[in-house]
């Protein structure tokens, strides 16, 4: 179940409490970046689930699950590397690429530039207001016609 769009609490640096979220985009189906609704402040999301994780294994299991975990995750980001450099490749000179923003809505097949990861290519749309894009190594799925305050 994906929480792009929705709201998560998490720890406000800025605010320095925890407040309500807008979560921006996942990788993995992991939360990876919210948005503060009290200050508006942009931030990594260090969330309930790697807790959870390092309070029901032990030692050594957690040390063996870890490097799986690496490995599998560098394995699949050589995979989107590969896939976006070929999409790169297959990129027409006059194809029109949009900037990102949280508030636009964007169509299947569509290319984005974001601040941070570049290039990205809208490759699926999910309820209206989320969107898996393909950026150089990894897939995230990003929060997109949000409505503007
Ligand atoms: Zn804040």
């Amino acid at each position: 179940m994906s929480m792009v769009g929705k709201n998560v609490d998490a720890l406000c640096t800025r605010c320095g409490l925890t407040l309500a979220h807008i979560v921006l985009y996942e990788v993995g189906g992991v939360i990876a970046r919210v948005k503060c609704k009290t200050c508006g402040a942009e931030h990594k999301y260090r969330g309930a689930k790697v807790r959870d994780r390092k309070g029901e294994t032990g030692g050594d299991r957690t040390r063996r699950t870890g490097t799986r975990a690496a490995e599998e995750s560098r394995q699949a980001e050589a995979v989107e590397t590969q896939r976006w450099l070929q999409r790169q490749n297959e990129l027409g000179k006059n194809t029109p690429i949009r900037p990102y923003r949280m508030t636009d809505r964007y169509q299947r097949g569509e290319v984005i530039e974001h601040p941070t990861f570049g290039i990205g290519f809208v490759e699926k749309i999910l309820e209206d207001q989320r969107m898996d894009v393909l950026f150089k190594g990894s897939l995230k799925r990003m929060v997109m016609s949000l409505p503007a305050k």
